[in-house]
């Protein structure tokens, strides 16, 4: 395994995913007794956490009371997701994600998610489109709030249980400015995609080695997987 492909999941890999915004309603409900919704902000590239305490604070709570009973949050959203997520409408795979998944299998890459989502929610929106076999590690926005944590995580995962040594061999691709710094700070190769709500400017300027449209290129998405960084 001498390639780390990371992937973050919305709007990079699927789109349309239900179920995961209505669970943070019901979090913030039964454990904050607060009805709001995460449209309140931009959450676009943010970990759940982070989404957590920045809706939360646009309720006027205090960060100290929010992270008080921010697991037990975390916990809800899993259970409200786990109780919907066969009841609700598959999410829609992004062009050429399925084609390119299995050619990077084929090709004995280790492929893995780099996603603010929490891990099971993760896992079941993945399951609900049969792709989740193909990710054998992830950082998850369970593990921690911040994405370059995330990166590093995965890192480490793949160092201690598969047989892969990082050097300048990680590559991630994401939709969003947050995941392109995150990768960056965390000393690996970023893919920006198209697919999200940023552009090509918005995602260079935040430091992306390469921007591509979509993931339908398989070619070209692997003549940039086996160039390494200088
Ligand atoms: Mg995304």
């Amino acid at each position: 395994m001498d390639r780390l492909l990371l992937f973050d999941i919305d709007r990079t890999l699927l789109k349309n995913a239900k179920g995961h915004r209505d669970a943070f309603t019901h979090a913030f409900k039964e454990v904050y007794d607060i009805d709001t919704t995460i449209d309140i902000i931009n959450f676009n590239g943010m970990t759940d956490q982070q989404i957590i305490i920045e809706v939360l604070q646009k309720n006027n709570l205090s960060e100290e009371d929010i992270k008080t009973k921010i697991k037990d949050c975390m916990t809800s959203m899993i259970e409200y997701y786990d109780n919907i997520k066969n009841n609700c409408d598959p999410p829609t795979i992004l062009a050429g994600v399925k084609k390119l998944l299995k050619e990077l299998d084929k090709q004995n890459y280790l492929i893995g998610l780099v996603t603010g989502n929490l891990e099971p929610i993760a896992r079941g929106k993945l399951e609900r489109v049969k792709l989740n076999q193909f990710f054998k590690l992830g950082g998850f926005g369970s593990d921690d709030i911040n994405r370059t944590n995330l990166v590093k995580l995965a890192i480490k995962k793949a160092e201690e249980n598969f047989d892969f040594k990082f050097d300048k061999n990680v590559f991630l691709f994401g939709d969003a400015p947050q995941d392109m710094n995150a990768g960056n700070e965390a000393g690996i190769i970023t893919i920006g995609v198209t697919t999200g709500i940023y552009s090509k400017e918005q995602l260079e300027n935040a430091a992306a080695n390469y921007v591509i449209d979509n993931l339908k290129n398989t070619r070209k998405i692997l003549n940039i997987v086996l160039k390494k960084a200088s």
